[in-house]
């Protein structure tokens, strides 16, 4: 991966005592290529490489940093540069703000448009979901489940063969209803063609967007950066949004798009559940490819699904050692909403790489909760009754074998115990099993 390529490229340097012509050459030369394996334009990661020599030569003086230390920096913060330095902010202010959604055929653009919905709702704002992609009567389905799903009203007209008169009309709508901000999603065809920009340059002038954001797979490597090429020149877009980040790509991508088009990648998608969507930051981003990890995304996702009282009550049974089953149970759900788990485990720094080849699916939990839902309630919530009769009962309902039922009970004491240690401390907070 491109994070293994250039922590490798780094090693040259590491044990060196001072930067040297010689030395940075060669990293740089390494960087270069992990860069171009990654699918980056090799002008691109020309110029790139070209900076961070530049950078390192002209930093030799510092000689308290270690070289290797200095480079990891540098590279740094050039990759976040490249990919445009600071967040950009999603423009939603309007009567209504108008959201269009534009991208080829299977992107994630109607994925997106839900999970855009749920993010802005969470924000406070009032959203419209518009089904203006025409040509598959299953499209206005797909947004309809996912307006269900988090509770955003969808604007739709199957009779409609007028994609301009849909948007247009849904904007009218949105004012009546008292929805601040619409999010048009548009039909998508498997390559760039005229008709589909067409269609999209006219809903553009009908309806005036104040953000158009141009969806991209970001497992298509170079063409993603072509088609942003072809989309920008007509539509001349306000930003990009990268999905399936949760998938094998090679990150090449993310690193060539703003470079390309001088657009910033507003938001990144990691899965298809509907709260994988997460603010784009060319910092953060560039720790993950240096495989430095994500704590910051990773507390923030925690604190999305992090219910106060919830917590609270929580808390309080913890403290009075009466933490049970169903407790747990509801932690795993909670731990569940905040994604995939291997996604999730990949942004704690160091952890990525060592869990790269291993399998770990979303089933993770699933033969603890099975041992769990085998469980009367009365045994839930009074875990001390749970003897050797009723192990063996629970063993049959979920399917698993006495001694791993043995196991998770014992886990389950010991972590009782810690928790009992951690309420005797000063501090001792227990933030609930999630630990963020
Ligand atoms: P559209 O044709 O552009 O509207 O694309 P869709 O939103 O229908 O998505 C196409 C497929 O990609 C669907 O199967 C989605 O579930 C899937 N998908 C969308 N976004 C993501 C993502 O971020 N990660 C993954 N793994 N799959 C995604
Ligand atoms: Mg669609």
């Amino acid at each position: 991966s491109l994070s293994e390529r250039l922590e490798s490229a780094f090693k040259q340097i590491k044990g060196e005592g001072r930067i040297t012509e010689l030395n940075v050459a060669a990293t740089v030369k390494d960087i270069r290529r992990a860069l171009v394996d990654a699918d980056v334009n090799y002008k691109i990661a020309k110029e790139f490489t070209d900076k961070i020599k530049d950078k390192a030569m002209g930093e030799k003086v510092l000689t308290a940093v270690s070289p290797g230390q200095l480079m990891v920096k540098i590279v740094k913060d050039e990759l976040a540069e490249l990919m445009g330095g600071t967040e950009a902010e999603l423009n939603a202010k309007g009567n209504p703000a108008v959201i269009l959604i534009a991208g080829l055929q299977g992107s994630g653009k109607t994925t997106f448009s839900g999970k855009l919905a749920n993010y802005l709702k969470s924000k406070k704002f009032s959203p419209l979901l518009v089904a203006a992609d025409i040509y598959r009567p299953a499209a206005i389905d797909q947004l309809k489940v996912l307006g269900g799903q988090i509770g955003v009203e969808v604007f739709s007209e199957p009779e409609n063969k007028d994609a301009v008169d849909i948007a247009r009309k849904a904007v009218a709508q949105a004012r009546t209803l008292n929805k601040n901000v619409v999010i048009i999603d548009t039909a998508g065809r498997l390559a760039v063609d005229e008709a589909m920009m067409t269609e999209v340059s006219n809903i553009k002038a009908a309806v005036n967007p104040q953000e158009i954001l141009f969806v991209v797979d970001s497992m298509t490597g170079q063409d993603a950066v072509n088609t942003a090429k072809a989309f920008n020149d007509r539509l001349d877009f306000s930003g990009v949004v990268l999905t399936k980040l949760d998938g094998d790509t090679r990150g090449g991508a993310a690193l060539s798009i703003k470079y390309t088009v001088n657009k910033p990648i507003k938001f990144i998608s990691s899965g298809e559940k509907l709260d994988t969507l997460d603010v784009f930051y060319p910092e953060r981003m560039a720790q993950r490819i240096l495989g430095m990890g994500d704590i910051t995304t990773l507390v923030e996702r925690a604190q999305a699904q992090f219910d106060e009282a919830e917590a609270k009550k929580l808390e309080k049974k913890i403290r009075k050692n009466q933490f049970d089953f169903e407790d747990f149970k509801q932690q795993l759900e909670q731990i569940k909403k905040m994604g995939n788990i291997k996604d999730l485990l990949g942004m704690i720094p160091g952890v990525g790489k060592a869990i790269k080849d291993i399998d770990i699916s979303d089933d993770a939990f699933k033969g603890i909760e099975a041992m769990i839902n085998s469980m009367t309630p009365f045994e839930r919530a009074n875990p001390d009754v749970i003897d050797g009769s009723r192990r063996k009962r629970i063993a049959k309902g979920s399917g698993k074998d006495l001694t791993e039922v043995n196991a998770f009970m014992k886990q389950f004491e010991q972590m009782k115990e810690m928790m009992k240690m951690m309420n005797k401390m000063p501090m001792g907070r227990m933030p609930g099993l999630g630990g963020f």
